[in-house]
């Protein structure tokens, strides 16, 4: 298990480089590890390596994983579809929700979260590149749905989560656009400073262009094998 955290101090360096490359500090980068498809004593590893914050992207497999790790001090990210009536258990049991594309799946989350627990932490997927088969509202949505979501009682609306097309690297920049431009909205949301793109293959350009977590997968872990989970 000692090369995860080879592995994971090789992403913790690329990121840095990639921010001293633009003059950006270190530290408004956060790395998100990706664990889909890895069993349960490689996210332990993994967590013992120094990282908290774990992205899932299938609903049961993460929901297992929560229930085994719950000893681990573990924020535990949503980056898959979000379907409608999956809502309840994500609104319970994750820290932050990155694919909300419409109001209604943000209100089901609102009214599902616990009084008792901390607000959700939610970002508004975008399609930034028009993919006719990809999840996300359009970047001419995402004013309004700003607008809505911010004054749901239970959630903290943070940003904004795009996955582009491989090599579709100007995508990033349309995202920073459109990340930049909520901030100057007349009801600005006060807790707007998350800018979710990039993942193994692209986090340097994505760095460039502004993103402030980025999503990493199989870099750290190495190749997902979809055969045996
Ligand atoms: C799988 C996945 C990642 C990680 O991809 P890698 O190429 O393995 O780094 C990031 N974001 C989302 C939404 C994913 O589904």
């Amino acid at each position: 298990m000692n090369d995860l955290v080879v592995a994971r101090g090789e992403v913790l360096a690329q990121i840095e480089q990639a921010c001293a490359k633009v003059g950006r500090a270190e530290n408004t980068v956060q790395l998100l590890a990706v664990s889909k498809m890895q069993p349960s004593d490689c996210l332990t590893a993994m967590y013992h390596a120094g990282q908290r914050a774990f992205g899932e992207n299938y609903l049961q497999e993460a929901l297992e994983k929560i229930e085994a790790l719950q000893d681990l001090d573990i924020e535990w990210h949503f980056i898959g579809h979000v379907q409608r009536n999956k809502t309840k258990h994500l609104a319970e049991k994750f820290a932050w929700v990155h694919g909300v594309d419409r109001l209604l799946i943000a209100q089901r989350l609102s009214q599902q979260r616990q009084p008792t627990q901390a607000a959700l932490n939610i970002c508004i997927q975008v399609n930034i590149d028009d993919q006719a088969s990809k999840d996300g509202c359009q970047p001419a949505e995402v004013a309004d749905l700003v607008q809505q979501i911010s004054v749901l009682p239970h959630l903290k609306l943070r940003g904004l989560m795009v996955i582009p097309a491989p090599d579709n690297t100007t995508a990033f920049a349309q995202a920073t656009q459109l990340f930049e431009q909520v901030k100057s909205l007349h009801a600005q949301p006060a807790d707007w400073d998350t800018l979710s793109m990039g993942m193994s293959a692209d986090l340097a350009e994505a760095i460039a262009a502004g993103s402030t977590m980025v999503r990493v997968g199989t870099a750290l872990f190495g190749q997902r094998n979809y055969a045996t989970v």
